[in-house]
């Protein structure tokens, strides 16, 4: 009898990305116990944000970051075999991952450590709804936008963790302030795109901001630079 040999080895394809995809791949995480939650480009989709993503990424615990590159590979993600790649770079307008697989060769997950991220989330596998919540929370998340776009996912899926938008924007500000000399303004990018497209599909509820947070969004929205700067003047990295 004819052995199927081609699954699981490195050169088999996996399937196409989608959101199918992440979701085994989240599956594989939480069979191995592996707290994360979605990040990334892919992650701003589901919240109703248009934008171009290339693969999908991770935070994952840093105790369990060796555990993660395992369990993916052994899903079926292919290690990266090219010094050039981007994911090994040290980019000045973007932060690199942690470490990385492939799905295809442009195609590539990536792994965040969590003290890099998300340090003020002490548990990733936590669903409290109100700092991570499910990609499938019809509760929290946007259906498909009128040309048909994205949001969340299906319920059918494996749940997938991520953080909620309020959440996000807080430790976006938190990831501007440290990361300042470098690509901060890489992650006020995302802020405004949080502000541009999660206030009118309803999922960026500013009320639930509070102190120095709210001062800067406010001021943002209204264009006021000066009390913006005072307000991430304030924004302690321990807040
Ligand atoms: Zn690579």
């Amino acid at each position: 009898m004819a052995e199927d040999v081609s699954k699981g080895q490195d050169d088999s394809e996996l399937p196409p990305l989608d959101d199918r995809l992440v979701a085994s791949a989240a599956a594989s995480l939480d069979a191995s116990k592996i707290p994360y939650v979605l990040w990334g480009n892919y992650m701003l989709t589901i919240f109703g944000i248009p934008t171009v993503f290339n693969g999908m990424d991770f935070v994952v615990d840093d105790d369990f970051m060796d555990a993660a590159y395992d369990t993916l590979q052994g899903a079926g993600f292919k290690k990266c075999k090219s010094e050039g790649c981007n994911g090994n770079k040290k980019l000045f307008y973007a932060p690199t991952p942690h470490t990385h697989l492939h799905i295809t060769e442009s195609e590539r997950l990536g792994l965040y450590k969590r003290s890099d991220i998300l340090w003020r989330l002490p548990n990733l596998s936590n669903v409290d709804g109100e700092s991570i919540t499910l990609a499938s929370d019809p509760n929290q998340l946007p259906g498909p936008d009128i040309l048909g776009r994205r949001g969340r996912f299906q319920q059918d899926l494996h749940p997938v963790r991520v953080p909620t938008v309020s959440q996000l924007v807080q430790v976006l500000l938190l990831l501007a302030k440290k990361d300042q000399n470098t690509y901060g303004g890489y992650w006020i990018n995302w802020i405004s795109y949080i502000l541009e497209f999660c206030t009118e599909n309803g999922v960026f509820d500013k009320s639930r901001l509070t102190g120095n947070y709210k001062t800067y969004i406010n001021a943002f929205l209204e264009g006021d630079h000066t009390s913006r700067d005072k307000a991430f003047e304030c924004i302690g990295l321990t807040e």
